[in-house]
């Protein structure tokens, strides 16, 4: 019997049982026929303040450039995720229904951990290996405050100490999160924090100054650096937190299967590429071997459009200019992101590796404007039942987009997207895009042209 919308069959939502759950991340380097362009060292000029140290440990550094193609998780990182893992799959039948579109429209949710979003995959595993090294306490920066979180929530885990330096704008407009953070035991402060010497200088200098996250990651540095027993980590962006997230797509696999239906579309939000990569990887090894020839769409913010309308060169990975040099998509790191409301997807490019399979035509890049993005995230909340993150929202978009698509065309594509967090700490957002506060933002050719010249020049190899 149906109960007005609800539809209640069961085929509607795909579970893995406890013992499913994945026991290796899928490795894509194993897979491809070329070599990821390598990091460079930066201008030594940019080290007045300190040396760069990213003492990553040897196990995470082998995951990096590693070509082993399923490379075990280990146990106590198994258990820390049954806490939530295997994540569900569910047909989103009456978005379908409200679309009235032909195409079945599948999605994946990792909201349903304490951190609310995918971040915690990655967590879990870099405490545990920076544990395994003998470190005692990590510290991090963090701007909207979901990867704070779940590196809170992953150091409670393991033992260990943790130091968050949230951007100070956020740390006043975000109070919930800060409180989750604290909730774990983590110290959270205010960036710039009268902690280091960099935070000290620049409150001397101006008082009453907000922050913003390249000034939380030189916080971290500072701190990490200033103690033998402490480490300085990220969240996303590099090769081996995308291997972590890889977990994601390797359950989708099964999952898809138990419905029935291979993706013919994979669609997920794309900040740095952890979520983006942890969904699509999987599927896009069969892609590589011939098998299939799905699609995967990334959706960024018009605000931010590195993959869209960035250019593929060598760029810093923060803001400041201290970190290694990358080859990715960038819009250039000092390139200022409007401040919209999907925080965790404002990163002036994203990770060397998607960068370099969206440079071989692996994958499509869209970027839409957030009220748009805003109004498929109220919907998806109406008819799914889960208020998505503003990141998320950006999938949900791309999927109804396609949707749309398909109905529009008469065929009954099937699309598979990723909602990589929850968004019940950002109804500041939701308030302003009800309200009709929320504003478009149309960035220029110029606006970008002017960051990206500010790239440094490098020789490649090769080239
Ligand atoms: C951080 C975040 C993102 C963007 O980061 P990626 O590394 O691109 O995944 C997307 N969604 C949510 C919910 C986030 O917290």
């Amino acid at each position: 019997m149906q109960l007005g919308t609800q539809v209640s069959d069961p085929r509607y939502r795909f579970d893995l049982a406890p013992e499913q759950m994945p026991e290796h991340w899928y490795n894509i380097l194993a897979d491809l026929d070329f070599e990821l362009p390598p990091d460079l060292p930066p201008p030594v000029s940019n080290h007045e303040n300190g040396a760069f140290k990213m003492q990553v440990p040897m196990e995470i550094i082998r995951q990096s450039i590693g070509k082993m193609r399923y490379v075990p998780i280990p146990e106590e990182v198994r258990n820390a995720y049954r806490q939530w893992r295997p994540t569900p799959v569910f047909r989103a039948v009456n978005l379908e229904k409200a679309l009235g579109t032909s195409a079945r429209i599948y999605f994946k949710y990792e909201g349903g951990n304490t951190s609310g979003s995918h971040k915690l995959n990655t967590a879990i595993a870099q405490a545990y290996y920076y544990k395994k090294a003998g470190v005692k306490r990590l510290t991090t920066g963090t701007g909207a405050g979901q990867w704070g979180t779940a590196l809170s929530a992953a150091c409670h885990m393991f033992g260990m100490e943790c130091k968050v330096y949230m951007v100070g704008i956020s740390y006043q407009q975000k109070p919930y999160r800060r409180s989750m953070m604290k909730l774990y035991g983590a110290d959270v402060v205010a960036s710039p924090s009268t902690d280091t010497r960099i935070g000290r200088e620049l409150l001397e200098q101006d008082p009453g100054t907000k922050g913003n996250i390249a000034l939380a990651i030189a916080e971290a540095l500072e701190d990490a650096n200033s103690r033998e027993d402490t480490r300085f980590c990220i969240g996303s962006g590099e090769n081996y937190s995308i291997l972590h997230q890889t977990i994601i797509g390797m359950e989708a696999q099964q999952q898809m299967e138990m419905a029935g239906y291979y993706p013919d579309v994979v669609v997920a939000s794309l900040g740095a590429g952890s979520n983006f990569g942890g969904i699509t990887l999987p599927f896009l090894s069969d892609n590589l071997t011939g098998k299939r020839s799905t699609r995967f769409i990334s959706v960024e913010p018009a605000a931010c459009p590195k993959l869209s309308r960035g250019e593929y060169r060598y760029d810093y990975t923060d803001f400041s200019g201290v970190t290694p040099l990358e080859k990715m998509y960038t819009l250039g790191h000092n390139y200022v992101t409007p401040d919209i409301h999907a925080g965790g997807l404002r990163y002036h490019a994203t990770s060397k590796l998607v960068s370099a399979l969206y440079d071989r035509g692996y994958l499509e890049a869209v970027a839409y404007q957030q009220r748009d993005i805003f109004n498929s995230g109220a919907l998806f909340c109406r008819e799914e039942g889960i208020l998505p993150a503003p990141e998320s929202a950006h999938a949900v978009h791309g999927a109804v987009m396609e949707a749309i698509k398909a109905r529009e065309a008469g065929t009954s594509p099937t699309i598979l997207a990723l909602i990589s967090g929850h968004g019940y700490f950002d109804m500041t957002a939701y308030e302003s895009y009800m309200a009709g506060n929320m504003q478009d933002v149309h960035i220029s050719d110029e606006q970008i042209q002017a960051s990206l010249r500010t790239l440094p020049v490098v020789e490649e190899e090769g080239a």
